[in-house]
């Protein structure tokens, strides 16, 4: 991949001189042998290929809700450092990556977006979307791909404010611009180098201006003495900031971790008490908070949103039916499965072809 000119272009853009690795378990085992091995990967940037599938079924387990996303895999890691981050726990060791074998995506994607049934791909699972704006032509180049079908969206997911190569793009609303949101407290803590609450909802306002359909992402929220106001205030924030009806969905989720991630985020984040909480192990071995707090809090974080927003497509990320059931009334399956909600906003609110395949067509406005 040394050779390729996006490689000299990347480091040039970064202002870094590129170093040829013969050996990839070279750069792993630098990153293994320093004391904080997670910082090490997130200032490590190797540019390799993917040898794998770009277009991934997002990891979701059975035993809980899943919505059918598709992930793009374009790179790992991030440059931002979140207490909470599976990624950290995720990848052995972890270290920012970025694909140059772009011709192979493009095989890849443009086999799935030739097929009639909606999809909902997004490149934030394992890395976030816009970290690469500074450095690469991706997103610019995405964001037109998708706008010149009608059958798929791509969502760009991020904690960043780098929306502005993007904001002048023929986008055709087949991008949605989603951030994830928490309260002022949890982004001060727990969020390092992340951008503030008001500086992503001043980024998301300069795409709902720019025309994209944008989503946000309450996830995770945490459970602390006083939570409940914050979320409320940050809710309001939101709404004075976008309106209601250029948000394509919001997903609420509490927070939830493999244990191994416990001892990490006490070394690495001795601030944080994100860890210590009333949680037990749920199916998945997740750990998660004891299920009457997640519902209490979803109550409250629904009910602040459907007064702003009542015809917004609110879903849950990884809970069961019977969190469903207690906190919407309703559980997926009675309106066709959580992916079908979804592909239904997204059908109502991105312009996608009328005769492009669905699985199930709801009566409603936005379908959730
Ligand atoms: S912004 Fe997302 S990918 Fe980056 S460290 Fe935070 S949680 Fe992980």
């Amino acid at each position: 991949m040394a050779d390729r000119p996006e490689a000299a272009t990347i480091a040039g853009r970064l202002g870094l001189k590129a170093e040829v690795v013969a050996d990839i378990r070279q750069v792993f085992a630098e990153i293994n042998a320093d004391a904080d091995p997670v910082e090490r990967g997130k200032r490590t940037l190797l540019l390799t290929a993917n040898r794998g599938a770009w277009l991934r079924q997002c990891p979701g387990t059975r035993y809980y809700t899943c919505c059918n996303y598709q992930i793009l895999h374009v790179g790992t890691f991030c440059t931002m450092d979140c207490a909470y981050c599976i990624l950290q726990a995720y990848f052995h060791p972890p270290v920012l990556q970025y694909f140059l074998n772009r011709e192979e995506m493009v095989l890849e994607l443009d086999r799935r977006l030739a097929q009639p049934e909606i999809a909902r791909i997004g490149t934030g699972e394992f890395t976030d979307s816009l970290i690469w704006e500074p450095c690469t032509d991706l997103n610019p180049w995405l964001v037109e791909r998708f706008a010149a079908q009608r059958h798929c969206i791509l969502e760009l997911k991020t904690k960043t404010v780098a929306v502005d190569r993007l904001l002048a793009l023929d986008h055709r609303r087949k991008t949605i611009m989603a951030w994830s949101l928490n309260t002022p407290r949890i982004i001060a803590t727990d969020e390092r180098r992340t951008a503030s609450l008001d500086a992503r909802l001043a980024a998301a306002a300069r795409c709902v201006a720019a025309g994209f359909p944008v989503a946000f992402h309450f996830d995770p929220m945490v459970i602390y003495d006083g939570c409940q106001e914050e979320y409320r205030r940050t809710i309001q924030r939101l709404f004075e900031k976008i309106p209601a009806d250029q948000i394509v969905w919001i997903s609420l989720g509490t927070f939830r971790f493999m244990p191994d991630l416990k001892e990490m985020v006490e070394a690495r984040f001795p601030r944080s008490t994100i860890v210590y909480g009333e949680f037990v192990r749920g199916l998945d071995d997740k750990m998660r908070y004891f299920k009457p707090l997640r519902i209490s809090l979803y109550r409250d974080v629904v009910d602040w949103i459907r007064r702003y927003a009542p015809a917004v497509c609110l879903y849950f990320c990884m809970e069961s039916e019977e969190v469903w059931e207690r906190v919407f009334g309703f559980s997926p399956s009675a309106k066709g499965g959580l992916p079908a909600m979804l592909d239904t906003a997204a059908k109502f609110h991105c312009d996608l072809a009328p005769e492009v395949r669905w699985q199930v067509q709801s009566t409603e406005a936005t379908g959730c």
